[in-house]
Order: structure tokens, then sequence, then C-alpha cells
């Protein structure tokens, strides 16, 4: 599901999705019968830095106020942010940017790289479940190990970004995800350091908190 312009959504609209986001599934609750039906899907948001869209393009002047922009995004709920595993910021592009291929890999060999990752996803867990995505807390504690520098690393983000314990296991999911891509049977520091920087969101709500106090 894409919902483009996150922070137009009602606030209600967008909070209802947390349970689903949660548990794979949506209950209606009707006066004779309550009712549950799967729902496991993938979330993909979008939303400006600012109402006008330009605060962080370096052509262009944003002419929001602090406050209209700290409003703004305050519009997006922290719980929702929680369960939103990778916060990516995309700068607006030049035209000569554009123009200019960079040579990266290229689709297939991505392709290849998912591919092997999520075998190893399937060999690790024997059928219980997928992927890492669904790893509840046993998993976690099994496969989500950290080494020392990979615990004082996450200590200092959670206190640094006042993260929730809920983002605190989202974050060791994408490390694992990271270090499967990379082919890594523990989760390393650079494994852990890309997935902490995944969290933009957070970290730009705290700083709106932090000004608003
Ligand atoms: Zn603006």
């Amino acid at each position: 599901m894409f919902l483009d312009e996150l922070p137009e959504f009602r606030r209600h609209v967008i909070d209802a999705l947390r349970q689903p986001l949660e548990d794979h599934a949506v209950t209606i609750a009707r006066a004779q019968i309550t009712l549950s039906y799967p729902a496991r899907f993938t979330l993909v948001a979008a939303m400006n830095p600012c109402p006008c869209g330009y605060l962080s393009d370096s052509r262009r002047t944003c002419t929001c106020s602090p406050a209209q922009i700290r409003s703004y995004r305050a519009r997006v709920s922290g719980p929702l942010l929680d369960r939103i595993d990778l916060h990516i910021e995309v700068p607006a592009l030049a035209y000569d940017d554009l123009a200019e291929r960079v040579p990266g890999a290229s689709s297939s060999q991505i392709r290849q790289r998912v591919i092997a990752a999520r075998q190893r996803q399937l060999d690790r867990f024997a059928g219980e479940v997928f992927c890492n995505a669904q790893m509840i807390t046993r998993h976690l504690r099994q496969h989500g190990q950290l080494d020392r520098d990979g615990q004082a690393l996450l200590a200092k983000a959670m206190d640094r970004l006042g993260l929730s314990a809920r983002a605190y296991d989202r974050i060791l999911k994408v490390a694992r995800t990271i270090a499967d891509l990379a082919g890594a049977d523990q989760i390393r520091s650079p494994h852990l350091a890309e997935a902490i920087q995944y969290r933009s969101l957070d970290r730009q709500l705290r700083d709106d908190a932090r000004f608003a106090t």
C-alpha cells in the first residue's frame, strides 16, 4: 500500500493502520460478532520535508516557518513511525545529476543478492517463519545477537534518538537483513550502523520535541 503525502491523511485514518501493521490482521467488531481478516502488507509512504516542499532543496528557498514545519511533521504520529522499518530522505536532484548515469549494481545483480539473502532466512528459520521481518522475540534473541561493539553502538543510539522498545526490535531485524545481504553470519557494527541510519524521522521528531519544550 502506498500513501502519498502521508501528513495529509487524517490522524485517525493513519492510526487505524497501527494494528494491522503490528498484528498483520484487521479486526472488525460489531454488536453481534467480531471478525479478523489476515492483512499482511507492505506499507510505503511519502511526505515532503515541509509544507512547501523545498526545505532540503539547494536550489529553491523554503518559505515555511519553523513552527509550520514542526506542526506538519507532528501530523505523523510517533507510534506509526515506530512501525515503519526504513525512513529514507531523498534529496531533490539537479538535472545534471539525473542525466549523469552513475554506474552501480544492475537490477539483476541486486536480485541475485536478494534471493540469496531470502534463502539464508528460509534456511535459518526452517519453516517456522519465512523472513527476518516475522521474527518474534525468541528468534531475535537467537539470531539478533550483537557483539560488544554492537551492543554499545545500539545503546548509544537508543539514548541519543530516544527510541522505543519497538524501534529497537525493528533495528535488530533490519540489521539482520543487512548482514544477510552481505552474506554475514553475525550482525556486525557496520550492519547495525546502517540500520540505525534508517531512523531519520525519529531523529527529526525528537529534535522538534526538544525545540518545542
Ligand atoms: Zn518549506
